[in-house]
């Protein structure tokens, strides 16, 4: 019989001491401290990494926030935020010693202002949400990440997320306008506000794309914008994925900047129309979906202009949506892709790299080749307008050696696109998965220089530690640091 070592009683009297704490602070159903229940919280949506956070906590109110990280600071206890779990880079991974912060429960809307486009809702609001809030005034929230149906607008800031429509919208830093932020010491910060200028440094440009790392995000305002007049999307087919992402680089040289523009290739192609059945054509290496957005007259004249741009390109199919449910029906295979995959294989490994447009038949080229050397197969469904490339390498976690050799393939593929000029994240942030491939873009200077940045808003690095930077560092007084080496995941990579 295997003997478990014992429980240190120190570490569970402290435990049962932050739970009575944080109890006083948040009474009701608001503490979650039972195992059964916390382990619905014990990974996020990179579920090949797991963790039973010591506790979890649903505040309602701000000043519950505050009060919570005010008792989680002065007793130096780590803090997870978390929105609905859904980041794909282990960005709401729990700590086993550490509280995990559930925003679940700030789920209103509070302000519709129509004159000034823009909404203010609480930040677990799902993304989704935010359009149905205001499409009865004809208006919509333009980032749209796939995962929108659940995702929650805090998340979207604290990843700085994106999706189909980023292309000619924005990415959530393009349409975030303000935030009201509660520092680890428990100051309310408010920062922006429903005006698009203000002075001083960049806050909100800092704040967006955090990662939880510098405070927990409140409140949100959003700007909103009408819909357009009307649109259509095409379905075009290539004989290769280098074809169509040479058509993308081709279609944006010629100044059109498509509502959205997406690649997907055969083995996602064939995943999606089996789930879905949106009509794509099986016999294409390659699927390339545009959408084109404007008053009929101007939609009309680039489609026919895309078109001649694909057949330039050797397209072997071309089909216009003829109607709205149509148009939704396209889209629904792509959007349906993620999920879809679960039909190839028992887990994928999704990756999130951002590659100049030119590069995208280069690079993909490279990764036929490295599925051959690490011998699993990738599913490539991405943001081809932007560059922002999703590998889903397909394993199996439960064969020996798998989830390794998928997380060395997806290493490859991140450290190639910033080979070619790219970067390591376009959407899904850093997180865990990406924290030890740092040094490959960024050095040890660069590094030092953000750290100073999360020092100046968390100095004793409570507030989601342990993701984004490689190695973990306290910061000491005059901005110096101490550098505490954890483990590494790829210790073959360069480090300081
Ligand atoms: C099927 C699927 C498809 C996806 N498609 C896309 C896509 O197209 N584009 C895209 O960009 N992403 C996509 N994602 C990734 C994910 O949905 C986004 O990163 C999303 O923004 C995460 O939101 P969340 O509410 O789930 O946040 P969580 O996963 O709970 O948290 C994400 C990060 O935000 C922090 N955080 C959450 N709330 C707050 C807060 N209020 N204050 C401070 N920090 C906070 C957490 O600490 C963590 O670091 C997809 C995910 C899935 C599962």
């Amino acid at each position: 019989m295997i003997k478990m070592p014992e429980p240190d009683q120190a570490v569970l009297a402290r435990r049962v001491e932050i739970v009575a704490a944080l109890r006083r602070i948040v009474p009701g159903e608001g503490v979650i401290d039972s195992e059964r229940e916390r382990r619905a919280f014990e990974c996020d949506g990179l579920t090949a990494y797991r963790e039973l956070p010591m506790v979890v906590v649903l505040p309602e109110t701000t000043a519950q926030v505050v009060e919570v990280l005010r008792y989680c600071r002065s007793n130096t206890i780590k803090v997870v935020p978390r929105g609905a779990g859904t980041s794909l880079s282990g960005g709401a991974l729990p700590l086993k010693d550490g509280v995990l912060l559930g925003l679940g429960k700030f789920n209103r809307i509070l302000e519709i202002d129509v004159a000034n486009r823009c909404v203010t809702a609480q930040p677990g609001v799902t993304n989704l949400g935010v359009t149905h809030a205001v499409q009865a005034h004809g208006l919509y929230y333009a980032p749209d990440p796939s995962s929108q149906i659940c995702c929650t607008i805090g998340g979207n800031v604290a990843e700085n997320s994106g999706g189909v429509h980023c292309l000619k919208y924005g990415l959530t830093t393009n349409n975030v306008i303000g935030l009201e932020l509660v520092t680890m010491d428990g100051e309310v910060i408010r920062v922006g506000g429903k005006h698009f200028d203000s002075g001083g440094y960049d806050l909100l440009g800092v704040v967006v794309g955090s990662e939880g790392m510098l405070g927990v995000v409140t409140e949100v305002t959003v700007r909103v914008l009408p819909l357009p007049p009307g649109a259509r999307a095409l379905l075009i087919g290539f004989p290769s994925v280098e074809a169509s992402g040479d058509c993308v680089a081709s279609v944006i040289g010629a100044g059109i900047i498509p509502g959205g523009m997406e690649i997907m290739d055969r083995l996602a192609i064939e995943a999606a129309e089996a789930f879905v059945h949106a009509g794509y054509p099986l016999d294409a290496e390659a699927l390339l979906i545009v959408e084109l957005d404007g008053c009929a007259a101007e939609v009309d004249h680039l489609i026919a202009e895309v078109e001649a741009i694909a057949a330039r390109h050797g397209a072997t199919s071309c089909r216009a949506s003829r109607s709205e449910e149509e148009r939704l029906l396209f889209w629904a295979g792509r959007k349906a892709a993620f999920p879809a995959a679960g039909r190839l294989a028992p887990d994928y490994y999704c990756m999130d790299g951002t590659i100049p447009r030119k590069e995208i038949g280069r690079v993909l080229q490279r990764m036929k080749q490295m599925e051959a050397r690490y011998g699993l197969r990738a599913a490539n469904v991405f943001h081809a307008g932007d560059g922002n490339l999703h590998p889903l390498i397909l394993y199996d976690a439960n064969k020996p050696g798998e989830l390794k050799r998928a997380e060395e393939f997806g290493a490859d593929i991140l450290k190639l696109c910033v080979e070619v000029g790219g970067v390591l994240t376009g959407e899904h942030g850093v997180g865990v998965e990406k924290r030890d491939l740092m040094p490959a873009m960024f050095s040890e200077i660069d590094l030092n220089q953000q750290q100073r940045l999360k020092c100046a808003f968390d100095p004793e690095s409570l507030l989601n530690p342990g993701k984004v930077f490689p190695q973990l560092c306290r910061c000491a007084e005059l901005g110096r640091m101490h550098v505490h080496a954890g483990e590494l995941r790829f210790p073959d990579l360069p480090r300081f």
